[in-house]
């Protein structure tokens, strides 16, 4: 399979998954239609589906404009119909779906939104604005337990997956992940390789889980430095993963 990011919006990414057998393609959270429409007349492709990781404008906002065009299914969490423009298909943890010859599956991982997934097609994660690139969302309706929960659960993916996020936040997320965990090595050496292919506007994503894991500090409650962070920035707080996560997520907000 092939994927091709097209940039929308000011920092928002959205991918196409081209199944090369069947030149059938999948667009991934298109936020707005004219550029998506564009890349699949220049690729000369056949575009069947929408997939939604969730309901934010900036990632259903081109479902209008596609459907006016082309005959698509959309996809995203079944909680949702009312809040994904023309969804067909709602879907939750453990579906299968399939694009051209692809096989992909679905997570449901709450937390940002409540009803928020992510899509895995081989070793490629579509997680919208659940794990970022050295970061995660904000918890706009869920709790962090839910959101510790959800992170967990992509972290427990192989690690040489590759994380596709939503956003390009890669540079100023790992600013704060300085912040709370400046003597982890391999996060000065990331933060440096990030400056560097910003310097030159070029994309930091995808990452793999593998990465996230040494230096995403929202997937990192086992670390000693962070736990130290937390406790001096909040004394007191428990330290089991999800007060972690959540205490991280607050100093965050607050950056
Ligand atoms: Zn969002
Ligand atoms: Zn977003």
């Amino acid at each position: 399979m092939k994927i091709i990011q097209i940039p929308l919006l000011r920092d928002n990414y959205g991918y196409l998954l081209v199944c090369e057998k069947t030149n059938q393609a999948a667009v991934v959270d298109p936020s707005e239609a004219e550029p998506v429409l564009r890349r699949v007349e220049q690729e000369k492709l056949e575009l069947v589906a929408i997939l939604n990781t969730h309901h934010h404008r900036d990632h259903t906002g081109g479902n209008e404009g596609l459907l006016a065009r082309l005959r698509l299914k959309v996809y995203g969490h079944k909680s949702d119909k009312a809040r994904v423009f023309g969804m067909t298909d709602g879907v939750d943890e453990g579906d299968a779906i399939q694009i051209g010859e692809m096989k992909g599956g679905v997570f449901f991982i709450p937390g940002h939104t409540t009803g928020h997934v992510a899509y895995l097609f081989e070793n490629n994660l579509f997680c919208g604005d659940t794990l970022f690139t050295a970061g995660c969302g904000r918890l706009f309706e869920g709790t962090p337990e839910q959101m510790q929960s959800s992170l967990k659960k992509l972290g427990a993916l192989p690690g040489d997956t590759k994380v596709y996020c939503g956003h390009e936040y890669t540079e100023s997320n790992l600013r704060f992940a300085m912040s709370v965990e400046a003597k982890n090595p391999q996060l000065v050496a990331r933060f440096e390789r990030v400056q560097g292919l910003r310097t030159r506007g070029l994309s930091t994503v995808p990452s793999t889980l593998e990465e996230e894991k040494l230096t995403n500090p929202f997937l990192r409650w086992d670390s000693k430095e962070i736990q130290a962070s937390v406790t001096s920035a909040v004394p007191g707080t428990r330290l089991d993963p999800a007060s972690i996560f959540g205490a991280v997520r607050k100093m965050k907000d607050a950056f």
